[in-house]
């Protein structure tokens, strides 16, 4: 396997928080990926595990770190005791911002790990729908199928 690409902003925390210039509550890290507990938590354990790449948003960042990224959170999940089979008792969110649209705030790809353990703590989520139709999501379907094929 060849070397993995490399990028860091020295202004950008998350970058700080991996050289370890800022302190944090390190949970694992591996050659790719750092992951720590948030400082500002949404739900009791509330982790953040992020790429050892500075890259804004998830289309900036190396296929490698991403395929890395996953693997750790299964990992995390298991450490705080979230990893209830079944669909009912407590659950998580995985969740990553990309753009202040979408509410991120710091700009170096991060994931959450959100622990949900009742109605009132954790993620709370506002899930809009759509009007639309079988012609409208063909039309769709045609665009990003042909959009594929370019990549
Ligand atoms: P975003 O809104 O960008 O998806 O989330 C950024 C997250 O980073 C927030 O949950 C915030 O609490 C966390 N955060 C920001 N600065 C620091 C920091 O210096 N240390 C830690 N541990 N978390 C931070
Ligand atoms: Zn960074």
């Amino acid at each position: 396997m060849s070397a993995p690409a490399v990028a860091h902003d020295a202004a950008c925390i998350f970058c700080k928080i991996i050289k370890g210039e800022i302190p944090s509550f390190k949970l694992i890290e591996t050659p790719l990926t750092f992951s720590f507990l948030d400082i500002q938590p949404t739900a009791e354990a509330h982790a953040l595990i992020i790429p050892k790449y500075h890259g804004a948003k998830l289309h900036n960042v190396p296929d490698e770190y991403l395929a890395d990224i996953l693997p750790v959170t299964k990992k995390l999940v298991k450490a705080i005791g979230f990893d209830v089979d079944g669909p009912e008792g407590e659950g998580y969110n995985i969740l990553q911002n990309n753009g202040r649209i979408a509410h991120q705030v710091v700009d170096h790809v991060h994931f959450h790990l959100i622990p949900k353990r009742d109605e009132k703590t954790g993620l709370i989520v506002g899930w809009p729908t759509e009007e639309t139709d079988f012609e409208k999501l063909g039309a769709l379907h045609k665009k990003i199928l042909a959009n594929l094929e370019k990549q």
